[in-house]
C-alpha cells in the first residue's frame, strides 16, 4: 500500500489530508489519483459508496483546477442534495490550504437566489443536482463555456431518478475539450450509453466486484409476518442498544410514521424524507451526524448520499422497490474499512426479493432471528453494566445525594447490591416483553413461493360486533384505541366477520385492557361484549373441520349473550395435529415460551 505522498498530490492537499487523519489511500484512491493527475483522460470508476471515491476524484480535480481564475471549470453532478452538500464539504476540507478556492453546492429545494449569489462570488467547482444546475444555467448564473471537467457521481442513481435528459442537456452544452469522470456502483446499459455518447476511450477501474457488496458488510434477513414488522424493528433496536443506524422505509408516510412510533416508544429517533423542508432536513442531519440522534428513519431518496461516519447498522424496514437501491442503502454502513450490518425485515412473500438481491450483490444473506425477551434482556444488561464502567461521574451534582443513598443501602453486601441492581434492570425490560411471543416465521415450513399464511402468534379477543354493525378494520382499530387508550401498535390483526370479529394481540396485557374497556359499552343501543377466544386460529374444531362461525344462529346467540357453551367451544381449540407426524404442530413453540416464562419469574 502506498502513501498519499507517492500519488503526485501537491503540498497543500497533502497537509489537508493529514489533518483529516487520512493515513493511507484507499484502493480506489491509490489507483485513480495518479491516473487522473497524469493524463487528460475520461474515466469510469466502478466503486461502491464508502470506498473513498469522493477523494479519488476530488483531490485530482482540486489539483487540476486553476484557482487564480474565478471561472467555473468543473461540474460535479450528483443525484441528491445531501450528496451535493457532502461532496462540496469534503472538497472544501481538502482545499483548506488553497487560497481562493470556491466550491459551491447547488440543489433543488433551497433558495435559488442565495445559490446564484454564491456562484457569482466565484465558484471554480460546482457540485449540483442536474435539475437545479439547469435552472441556474437558464438564469444565466452559470456558464458552461470554460468547463474542463465533469464528474458524474453515482451515475446509476441519477439515471434511476430520471435525470437522463438533464444530464444529456448539460453534457451536450459543455465544450468538447473536457474530461468526463464517471463513478457508479453498478453498470446498467444506460450508464454505458452515457459513456459511449460523451466519453472518449475512458480508462476504467473496478474496485471490488461490480455490483458486489463490501466484504466487511454482513447481510441478514428476518422473516416475519407483516403485522409484526414494527415489533421486529423494536426488538432489533432493543437487542442492539449501541446501534447508530439508519432505518429505511419505502414511503415518506412510512418513514414519518415509524419515526413517530419510535419516538413515542422512547427511542432516540427522527425522520428524514422529502416532505421536510430543507432546513428541517439539515437540522435532522446535523443532529444525526453529531450523534445526538441514534436512529435515522429515512426514505431512499432523502438518505442517498448520507456520509456519516461509523454507521453500525442499516435496517430495511421495507425492502426497496429496486434491488439496486439495496446496495445504495446498505452502503451507508461499513464505510472506510469499518464493519457493518444490513438487516432486512421481510414477509414470506418478499423472500424472492432476497434471492434477487443476493444475485445482484453476489453475497448470501444470513437468516436472522428476531431476538426474544431473554436475548434482549441479556444484551441490555451487558449495555447497562458497560455504562457503569464508562459513566462520567459528576461528583458535584450528586454530592448531597450520596450520603442518604449510602445510608439506605448500608445493609447490603456488594454481591447483594449487584444482584438487586441486575434484577431491577432486567425487570424493566421483561415487563416490556412479558409473554412476548416468538415472531419469527419458520420459513422452512412455508411453500416455495411463500404466500403468507395466517398463524396466530398470540391470544385473540372475540367481540360481538362485526361488519353488519358498521365495523371495518380501520373503524374497529379506532374504536378499540379510543375506548382503551392503547395505541394502534398494541393491536394486532383484526378479522371482521359479519356479526362478530376477532382481534389479535401480541401482548396479553393489551388484550386484557381492551377486554375490560369494552365491558359495559353499548354500540347503537346494544351491549358490546368481548372475551378471550383461545389460542390458535379458532377456525377449526378438534377434528380439523371448519366451524360454522358465520352462521346466523351463532351470531344471534352471541349477541343475545346466551352462548356459554359456544365459548367453551372456542377455548377448546387445541393446537391442531400435523398430518404427517400426528405431533402437536405448535407444541415446540409453546414449550419454549413456557420455559422462558419460568426462567423470568425466577428473576
Ligand atoms: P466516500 O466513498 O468518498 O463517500 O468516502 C467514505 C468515507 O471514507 C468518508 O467519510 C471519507 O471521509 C472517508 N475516507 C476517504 N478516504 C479515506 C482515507 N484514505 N482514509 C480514511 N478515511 C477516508
Amino acid at each position: 500500500m502506498s502513501s498519499f505522498h507517492e500519488l503526485g498530490l501537491g503540498e497543500n492537499l497533502l497537509k489537508a489530508i493529514k489533518e483529516l487523519g487520512f493515513e493511507t489511500p484507499t484502493p480506489i484512491q491509490e489507483q485513480a489519483i495518479p491516473m487522473l493527475l497524469e493524463d487528460n483522460t475520461d474515466f469510469i470508476g466502478l466503486a461502491q459508496t464508502g470506498t473513498g471515491k469522493t477523494a479519488a476524484f476530488g483531490l485530482p480535480l482540486l489539483e487540476k483546477t486553476d484557482f487564480n481564475s474565478s471561472q467555473t471549470q468543473a461540474l460535479i453532478l450528483a443525484p441528491t442534495r445531501e450528496l451535493c452538500v457532502q461532496i462540496s464539504n469534503d472538497l472544501a476540507k481538502y482545499a483548506r490550504f488553497i487560497s481562493g478556492a470556491g466550491i459551491v453546492p447547488v440543489y433543488g429545494g433551497a433558495n435559488i437566489s442565495t445559490q446564484i449569489r454564491q456562484v457569482r462570488k466565484g465558484a471554480q467547482i460546482i457540485a449540483a443536482t442536474p435539475g437545479r444546475l439547469i435552472d441556474l444555467i437558464d438564469k444565466g448564473a452559470v456558464s458552461l463555456k470554460n468547463i474542463r471537467y465533469v464528474v458524474l457521481d453515482e451515475a446509476d442513481e441519477m439515471l434511476n431518478m430520471g435525470f437522463q435528459e438533464d444530464i444529456d442537456d448539460i453534457l451536450s452544452n459543455t465544450p468538447d475539450e473536457k474530461n468526463v469522470w464517471l463513478f457508479s456502483a453498478t453498470m446498467p446499459s444506460e450508464v454505458r450509453e452515457i459513456s459511449s455518447n460523451y466519453m472518449n476511450k475512458p480508462k476504467e477501474l473496478t474496485i471490488g466486484k461490480q455490483n458486489s457488496s463490501a466484504d466487511n458488510l454482513e447481510h441478514y434477513y428476518y422473516a416475519i409476518h407483516e403485522r409484526d414488522r414494527y415489533n421486529a424493528l423494536r426488538r432489533i433496536l432493543d437487542f442492539t442498544p449501541e446501534i447508530f443506524g439508519v432505518v429505511f422505509c419505502r414511503t415518506k408516510l412510512d418513514a414519518q410514521q415509524v419515526a413517530e412510533n419510535l419516538i413515542r416508544d422512547g427511542y432516540n429517533a427522527d425522520s428524514l424524507h422529502g416532505d421536510l423542508s430543507q432546513q428541517q432536513r439539515d437540522k435532522v442531519m446535523a443532529r444525526y451526524r453529531n450523534r445526538l440522534l441514534q436512529v435515522l428513519v429515512a426514505t431512499d431518496v432523502a438518505a442517498r448520499g448520507i456520509d456519516v461516519r461509523d454507521i453500525t447498522h442499516v435496517i430495511h424496514y421495507h425492502l426497496p422497490d429496486e434491488a439496486e437501491n439495496y446496495t445504495h442503502r446498505s452502503g451507508r454502513t461499513a464505510r472506510a474499512g469499518k464493519s457493518g450490518m444490513s438487516m432486512a425485515l421481510v414477509n414470506v412473500r418478499e423472500l424472492d426479493k432476497i434471492r434477487q438481491i443476493e444475485r445482484k450483490i453476489n453475497r448470501k444473506f444470513h437468516v436472522g432471528k428476531v431476538p426474544d425477551a431473554l436475548e434482549i434482556g441479556e444484551q441490555q444488561l451487558i449495555h447497562f453494566v458497560k455504562k457503569i464502567h464508562t459513566v462520567k461521574v459528576n461528583d458535584k451534582a450528586i454530592e448531597n445525594l450520596l450520603a442518604p443513598v449510602q445510608d439506605e443501602l448500608k445493609d447490603l453486601s456488594r454481591e447483594e447490591l449487584i444482584k438487586r441492581m441486575v434484577s431491577l434492570e432486567f425487570e424493566r425490560f421483561l415487563n416490556d416483553y412479558r409473554n412476548a411471543p416468538n415472531i419469527n416465521v419458520d420459513i422452512a415450513h412455508q411453500g416455495k413461493q411463500g404466500g403468507e399464511r395466517y398463524r396466530s402468534s398470540g391470544p385473540r379477543l372475540f367481540i360481538n360486533v362485526g361488519s353488519v354493525d358498521g365495523f371495518d378494520r380501520g373503524y374497529m382499530l379506532r374504536y378499540l384505541c379510543d375506548l382503551s387508550g392503547l395505541s394502534k401498535a398494541d393491536i394486532g390483526r383484526i378479522d371482521i366477520k359479519p356479526v362478530y370479529s376477532f382481534i389479535e394481540f401480541e401482548n396479553p396485557q393489551s388484550l386484557e385492557t381492551v377486554m375490560n374497556s369494552v365491558q359495559g359499552e353499548f354500540h347503537k343501543g346494544r351491549p358490546v361484549r368481548a372475551e378471550i377466544s383461545g389460542e390458535g386460529s379458532g377456525e377449526k374444531k378438534k377434528d380439523g373441520k371448519k366451524k360454522d362461525w358465520g352462521s346466523k344462529d351463532r351470531g344471534t346467540k352471541d349477541r343475545a349473550g346466551k352462548d356459554r357453551g359456544n365459548k367453551k367451544g372456542w377455548s377448546d381449540n387445541k393446537p391442531s395435529r400435523s398430518r404427517k407426524t400426528g405431533e402437536k404442530s405448535s407444541s415446540r413453540g409453546s414449550d419454549k415460551s413456557d420455559k422462558k416464562k419460568k426462567k423470568y419469574s425466577g428473576w
